[in-house]
């Protein structure tokens, strides 16, 4: 189970974050490469941007189910997600 209390403090603040259990396999990153990247310094990845529509979402949810050692969790706050008509360019 992902742990919010255990999270890198690189995580973009928000619904998902990678907690310090990631053994940097870096399937998150290939999934969702908008959303994940790795640290390849401290050898693991981290949500460096939050979803922001519902199609960002399931992506990062994606990433979430392949992860191998449930190291991405979704149970932070969420960030309001911006509808494709008023988004800003
Ligand atoms: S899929 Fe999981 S273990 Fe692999 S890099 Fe992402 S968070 Fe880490």
């Amino acid at each position: 189970m992902p742990n919010r209390k255990n999270i890198w403090p690189k995580n973009a603040k928000g619904q998902f974050y990678v907690d310090r259990t990631c053994i940097g396999c870096n399937q998150c990153c290939t999934t969702a490469p908008r959303h994940f990247q790795m640290d390849e310094v401290e050898g693991h990845s981290c949500l460096v941007k939050q979803p922001t529509s519902p199609a960002e979402v399931r992506r990062c949810q994606e990433a979430m189910k392949g992860c191998p050692v449930q190291a991405i969790g979704e149970d932070g706050a969420p960030v309001p997600l911006v509808s494709p008509a008023i988004r800003v360019a």
